[in-house]
């Protein structure tokens, strides 16, 4: 692994798709999910993305891995340990972690209380793990998922906002086609009302005018991707003058297929055209991804000098929901 440059912020990180692959494959063996005989290996070849994705489907197996085996509270306090020793290990000094209730609970019997219960249980215990001078921290981010319907999202909301002090911010993701902004736009009037910060997956698989809406009907104070800000001058613009920074992840962007290739990527375009732009790892568990690795590719590929990717850090720091003091 790379070694730590500098202090990182990381914005965008699900938690609920963090999970250790070791971990995921001995819970799974333990559940029955896969043969005993499966090796780590070969489970890693069954679960990773290492290819640009030909369609959802091919990944759907690996979400539903996922979602299975998170399905008692010590497992989501041994997921959210582990996601903070592996984050701290990649160099990051403050990461915001998110997860879905309805995806997390979707299958198992996890009320949505117990799973924030045992998730901020495991970030305290790796907290209080740390010595006095090692500066570390996390906050959860709460995520309203499309494809669950309004109704879901209105529930979410209410649990949002019932435990609103345990969350640093409030996330739509999932499907943007079929499930578009504006059927959210009551759930998060609610909760623009009562002051959260907001980040929508937006401006992902589609254009610019997603952006638009996430910004002007949901009251997104970040964008989650919305790399399609490239194709529309004066969106950049308003992304420049209202500080709205675009949570990148160049390598889920190229294996979803959003980008044809990672050399085509429009990070640095949009970093040199003054957006507010970070870099982030999304979904390390079906990407086998890591910040060191996204910093590297970004360099390699993406062609961002050392003082462009100390300049996304920059805006990551300046965009984070944490208490400013938490962020290098
Ligand atoms: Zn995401």
């Amino acid at each position: 692994m790379q070694a730590p440059g500098f202090p990182r912020t990381e914005l965008h990180r699900h938690l609920d798709v963090s999970i250790r692959l070791s971990t995921l494959h001995a819970l799974a063996q333990d559940r029955g999910l896969v043969a005993a005989s499966t090796s780590l290996a070969a489970f890693s070849d069954q679960i990773l993305i290492r290819e640009p994705m030909k369609d959802l489907a091919s990944v759907l197996g690996s979400f539903k891995i996922c979602q299975l085996v998170l399905d008692r509270p010590e497992v989501l306090e041994r997921v959210a340990h582990e996601a903070c020793e592996d984050v701290r290990a990649e160099g990051t000094s403050a990461v915001e972690l998110r997860f879905s209730p309805t995806f997390v609970g979707e299958f198992g019997k996890l009320s949505w209380s117990d799973q924030l219960d045992a998730f901020e249980a495991g970030i305290r215990r790796f907290r209080d793990s740390l010595g006095p001078t090692e500066s570390f921290d996390a906050g959860l981010i709460c995520i309203v998922s499309r494809d669950y319907g309004v109704e879901a999202a209105e529930e979410t909301v209410d649990f949002f906002l019932k435990n609103e002090g345990r969350f640093i911010g409030l996330d739509l993701a999932g499907n943007e086609i079929g499930f578009p902004n504006r059927m959210f736009e009551g759930a998060f009037a609610r909760a623009k009302h009562a002051g959260a910060r907001i980040t929508i997956h937006s401006g992902e698989a589609l254009g610019p005018e997603t952006i638009w809406s996430a910004i002007e009907g949901l009251g997104a104070r970040r964008i989650g991707h919305g790399i399609a800000a490239v194709r529309d001058a004066e969106l950049m613009a308003k992304l420049r003058s209202d500080d709205i920074c675009l949570e990148v992840c160049p390598t889920s962007n190229w294996l979803t297929q959003v980008v044809p290739s990672l050399e085509a990527h429009p990070l640095p375009q949009l970093l040199r055209a003054g957006v507010p732009v970070c870099i982030n790892t999304d979904d390390p568990t079906l990407f086998g991804n890591n910040l060191p690795h996204e910093i590297d590719i970004s360099k390699r590929f993406l062609r961002l000098t050392d003082a462009e990717v100390s300049l996304c850090f920059e805006h990551a720091r300046r965009a984070s929901f944490l208490p400013q003091s938490a962020c290098p």
